[in-house]
């Protein structure tokens, strides 16, 4: 039988009109819901019989997301454990030293072992936890090009579109609509640069959530009657150093971490 392994598996069954008679506003956002366990596939009347009968086990029987990640987080250790990490060390733009490659990470040292331990000033989550391991086993190591696109044009992007607008691009602007200082607690806290404004936007930033990893925020204010806008770009280079799943992992990792820095400020 064919696996689900994450939300697009399950999308790719939907039929993708967004007829919200499931009570979501897309099917996305429905696929979303059945892959967290919260909603069966027979919720979507549009479903064949068919395909919930084939597929309806296997969705009920998944297990927590918590449960897959602790299974993935084990599985790229154990690849870890099998690598020459002073090897993966010049590939990826880190240090080896002391049994450890060490990168950085929005400008924090991140540290892997040879049997896969995570070691870090600040608090490991599982959103950097993951790509990081991802980027140390599969990165080609290409330099960024300085050439940006935007998300819907990396590979599969079209298909993660929605999802990364909902859960990054979205949460960051209002964000930056509430708190003005928003960028500049960015760039003091995780390494930014600011750079020439892009695409005439108000605010143009790099961050480095890996070392070969740039990615470009950016802002424009509101204006005239004009609602603000917010696009996150990657450099064109990469795919070859990052698959978008963990591109994606990422840029919610850093939507939340910019919520914390909002909150602080009340
Ligand atoms: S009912 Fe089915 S087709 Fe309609 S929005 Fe929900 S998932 Fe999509």
């Amino acid at each position: 039988m064919a696996q689900l392994n994450n939300v697009l598996d399950i999308l790719k069954l939907l039929d993708k009109s967004n007829c919200k008679k499931c009570g979501e506003a897309t099917c996305l956002a429905f696929a979303a819901t059945v892959h967290k366990g919260e909603k069966r596939l027979q919720s979507c009347p549009k479903l064949a019989n068919d395909v919930v009968d084939r597929f309806s086990d296997e969705v009920q029987e998944r297990r927590s997301p918590d449960q897959d990640a602790v299974e993935a987080m084990a599985r790229l250790k154990n690849q870890i454990a099998e690598m020459d990490l002073e090897a993966a060390a010049r590939r990826v733009g880190g240090k080896f030293s002391n049994n450890r490659l060490k990168v950085k990470i929005l400008g924090k040292d991140f540290s892997v072992d040879s049997e896969g331990n995570l070691f870090s000033d600040i608090h490991i989550n599982s959103w950097v936890a993951g790509p990081f391991l991802n980027y140390v086993l599969h990165a080609k190591g290409t330099a960024p090009s300085g050439d940006w696109i935007p998300f819907r044009e990396l590979h599969g992007g079209k298909e993660w579109q929605g999802l990364f607008g909902q859960q990054c691009e979205k949460p960051i602007k209002n964000l930056a609509d509430r708190y003005s200082g928003l960028f500049e607690d960015i760039l003091n806290i995780f390494s930014g640069k600011q750079v020439d404004r892009h695409y005439s936007s108000d605010i143009s930033l790099v961050l480095y959530p890996l070392p070969k990893v740039p990615v470009l925020i950016c802002y424009w204010k509101p204006e005239d009657g004009m609602d603000s806008d917010l696009t996150i770009f990657f450099d064109v280079t990469m795919e070859e150093n990052l698959t978008i799943e963990s591109i994606y992992t990422l840029c919610t990792g850093m939507a939340k971490m910019f919520e914390k820095i909002v909150q602080s400020h009340g």
